[in-house]
């Protein structure tokens, strides 16, 4: 079987930029990504990436995608990783297709959404109940939704649906809206945003489609109506197929300055590990330095 130098497990900003430093340093690594673009792709108006003054989501990850693609990277899109180990002086990445060996790994798996866990939920997701505003909203044209979330991923849900749907109910449990003040200003001043603080979803209710939420106040239960929800309560790290690398308790993969893990030749970077602030030009960023760091690791560790 072929061994390769370098196997980059996703393809969010931190992946696809570890990619372009690989390509730039002629490693022989192959990429492995359920999907292109990661989180970014999900976000609606990007305004904090230098160099871009406004670009949305889908076409920030467009270029990202681009420019992996210019250095012909061999990727394994659609396929996941479901285990990573140690096995004979190399590291075995197997997926749901396949088995790859490397000298070293880069984890770049980033997060994916919280589920709700009421009643409901799993029969009417993709029923009226998503987990991305940008990819679904277009589908909920002058409809009532809900979002459910009081931070930054459900503000900017709610900034997106306020320009298509009729109605935009936040659902938020805590007393007040979190996130960025500028948002946050942004969503209160729309006509068409209704916020219910102190509320928690109990169940999701419809017959074909969602048609109702019910949720719960210190005044008692309500039902809402509505065709459309939009969960968006947090994120957890995709980190649980690599079972031998240490993580903090939010099971985010711990990583050193070096982007280096508990274990020597595996390597993180961007939303997966315990890097304080998440975002794309962050993830970019430890994707560059991960790749940096393999390519010396490679160099004095000779194989
Ligand atoms: C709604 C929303 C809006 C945002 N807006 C902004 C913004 O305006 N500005 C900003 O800077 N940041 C924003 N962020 C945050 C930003 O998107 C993330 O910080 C960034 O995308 C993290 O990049 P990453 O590469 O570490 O991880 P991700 O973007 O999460 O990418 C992870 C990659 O790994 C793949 N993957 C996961 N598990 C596996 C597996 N088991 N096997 C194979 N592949 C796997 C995924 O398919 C994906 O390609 C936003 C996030 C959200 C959710």
């Amino acid at each position: 079987m072929q061994i390769y130098d370098l196997i980059i497990i996703g393809a969010g900003p931190a992946g696809i930029t570890a990619s372009v430093y690989s390509a730039r340093k002629k490693l022989n690594f192959l990429v492995i990504s359920l999907d292109i673009g990661g989180q970014a792709a999900w976000s609606g108006d990007i305004e904090n990436y230098t160099g871009y003054q406004f670009i949305t989501g889908p076409e920030l990850a467009q270029k990202f995608h681009e420019h992996m693609r210019k250095y012909d990277t061999p990727l394994k899109e659609n396929e996941e990783v479901l285990e990573l180990k140690r096995l004979n002086g190399v590291f075995l990445v197997r997926t749901n297709k396949s088995d790859y060996n490397s000298r070293s790994v880069i984890i770049a798996s980033g997060k994916r959404s919280k589920e709700l866990g009421v009643p409901g939920e799993k029969e009417f997701k993709n029923r009226g109940l998503t987990y991305c505003a940008t990819c679904d909203g277009p589908l909920f044209a002058s409809k009532d939704v809900a979002v459910i979330g009081g931070g930054n991923s459900a503000l900017d849900a709610a900034l997106q649906l306020v320009k298509i749907a009729k109605q935009v109910n936040i659902v938020n449990k805590t007393s007040a809206l979190g996130g960025d003040a500028i948002m946050r200003q942004k969503v209160e001043g729309a006509a068409n945003v209704a916020v219910f603080n102190d509320s928690q979803v109990i169940s999701v209710t419809g017959d074909k489609f969602v048609s109702a939420i019910k949720i719960k106040d210190n005044t008692g239960v309500k039902n809402l109506s509505v065709q459309g929800i939009f969960v968006e309560i947090g994120l957890i790290p995709n980190s649980a197929f690599a079972g031998e690398v240490e993580k903090n308790n939010k099971g985010e993969i711990k990583i050193n300055l070096r982007n280096e893990t508990s274990i020597p030749g595996v390597f993180a970077a961007g939303d997966v590990t315990d890097v304080p602030e998440k975002q794309i030009i962050i993830a970019a960023g430890e994707g560059s330095k991960a790749a940096l760091s393999v390519f010396r690791y490679l160099a004095i560790n000779k194989f």
